[in-house]
């Protein structure tokens, strides 16, 4: 285990009774949960409110920091990030004592006399590791649901939005015993200390590429995770849609957060005949939501580090671009793009984009879309823009995505009442409401018997024919 020798609160530093700050934190969690404080239902729903009122404590500072991370005008930084959450946190302070109590189930007669439940358990001392598009919802999101399940928590938040970062940890350091809710800031080896512990849960919310580092390094300990991961999310338009609403959704969904959303429209399939018309729309939503020349405008973010600057810039390199394609190096700013003539082979393509640049293929027949959809990892998101419902089922029937939005992008993910979560390369798992809660319990079965009667018939030396067996299975079970 590595030891690492320095001071400030809330890094992984100086090194405790041998023990590394981050193996100690994990003692002292274990403990802590070991006292049963923090299953208590009163206990969780204090907790809950206590972060509720150190947000709405915190919300200048936390915007303060979304603009200073990501340039995130306060309209996206209260709507995606701080009032997403406090719109968790209230659906959450609602409902979690009735998640709590353990749901009675049918019991078989067979098992007569008896009584069956499934009892959420907490999975005990979980870890939640963060990215830094949306740094303050992705961190505090799975906490909820992770406190709202009795656990004890450690988060690490990106090291690539530090100043979210530091007003997190100054928000957990100052709301919560650090023996229950513990706080790491750091980069890859912080993360890598983290992992190499071994923890009861893990909540991961990054690229594909580290899920998978972070799945290897749960397996080493059979530890249960759920991977909130990203990709290539399509977005087919039928030519029977509405082209102007169609493309101030597009516009929209792809241009919120200068295109750093995981669930981001990441390239257009577009049936052949609407494609001029939708370009021309889409210059239109883009001149309308940002002005002339959106470095100016106060509503448009900037990307996050000049290294993905550079990877972005990369990807425009030979191509036809139709609108935008400006990048000031210096602020880290990337105009709204379009691309238009982009075949499966551009780089553009390769990999997911994570950034204003939207790429655009058309195609004739919807089956191409589909099977252009199925040629690649499952998607996180896939959306589809039609008027025609028997289309739209015919492509959600045909096709696997974390999620799914007929006629619109992104709104899928604000719902307490779905799961979001990806399926095969974008992920596992899926999180928000109640499915927060279930992520971070383990649903036990339990049955409990009377000691009232005892019938033999289950005992050896086995006394009942097959027949008899078969009959009773059948009408008993
Ligand atoms: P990332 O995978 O690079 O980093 C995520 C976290 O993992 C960070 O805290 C980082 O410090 C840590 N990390 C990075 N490299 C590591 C390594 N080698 N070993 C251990 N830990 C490591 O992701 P990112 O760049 O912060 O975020 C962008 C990605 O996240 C995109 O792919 C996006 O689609 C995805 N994402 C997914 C969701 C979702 O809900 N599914 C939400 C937001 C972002």
């Amino acid at each position: 285990m590595s030891t690492i020798i320095n001071s400030s609160p809330g890094t992984a530093t100086a090194a405790t009774n041998g023990l590394s700050p981050i193996a100690k934190s994990l003692q002292n969690q274990r403990e802590f949960f070991k006292s049963g404080t923090s299953k208590d239902a009163d206990f969780r729903l204090t907790q809950l409110k206590k972060l509720r009122a150190a947000i709405v404590k915190y919300e200048k500072k936390i915007m303060t920091a979304l603009k200073a991370d990501l340039n995130k005008p306060a309209f996206e930084a209260y709507g995606t990030e701080v009032g997403f959450v406090l719109g968790e946190l209230d659906h959450t302070i609602k409902h979690v004592k009735k998640w709590m109590r353990p749901n009675k189930v049918k019991t078989a007669l067979f098992h007569a006399i008896g009584s069956s439940r499934i009892q959420h358990d907490p999975y005990g001392a979980v870890l939640i590791i963060a990215p830094w598009n949306y740094p303050f919802q992705l961190l505090i999101a799975p906490l909820i649901g992770a406190i709202s399940a009795g656990n004890t928590v450690v988060l690490k938040p990106s090291e690539l939005a530090p100043h979210t970062s530091d007003v997190c940890v100054e928000m957990i350091k100052e709301t919560f015993d650090e023996h229950y809710i513990d706080i790491f800031e750091g980069g890859v080896p912080v993360s890598q200390e983290l992992l190499a512990q071994k923890w009861d849960y893990i909540f991961f919310t990054g690229s594909t590429a580290v899920g998978k580092i972070v799945y290897q390094a749960a397996a080493k300990h059979l530890t249960p995770v759920t991977l909130e991961l990203g990709g290539k999310s399509p977005c087919i338009v039928d030519k029977d849609t509405d082209i102007k609403v169609t493309a101030q959704r597009i516009a929209w969904g792809k241009l919120l957060n200068a295109g750093q959303t995981c669930i981001a429209p990441d390239y257009l399939l577009v049936q052949e005949e609407v494609k001029d018309e939708l370009i021309e729309q889409l210059k239109k939503s883009i001149k309308k939501f940002y002005g002339k020349n959106p470095m100016k405008s106060k509503n448009y973010c900037r990307i996050i580090s000049s290294k993905h600057l550079e990877r972005l810039g990369a990807l425009l390199e030979n191509t036809n671009v139709v609108h935008g394609g400006e990048i000031d190096a210096e602020t880290k700013y990337i105009s709204p793009t379009l691309i238009d003539g982009v075949t499966d082979n551009d780089p553009v393509m390769q990999s997911e984009i994570f950034g204003p640049i939207l790429p655009i293929m058309t195609y004739r027949n919807i089956n191409e879309a589909i099977d252009y959809v199925n040629s690649h990892p499952k998607p996180l998101a896939l959306y589809v823009f039609t008027k025609n419902k028997k289309l739209s089922k015919k492509v959600l029937k045909e096709t696997s995505s974390g999620g799914a939005c007929v006629n619109d992008t992104i709104s899928h993910i604000a719902s307490t009442e779905m799961p979001f979560g990806g399926v095969g390369a974008s992920g596992m798992g899926g999180y928000h409401g109640k499915f927060s809660f279930e992520a971070f319990s383990h649903a036990k079965s339990v049955m409990e018997r009377s000691q009232m009667i005892d019938p033999p018939l289950r005992y050896a030396p086995y006394r009942m024919n097959l027949g008899t067996l078969k009959f009773l299975l059948k009408r008993l079970m």
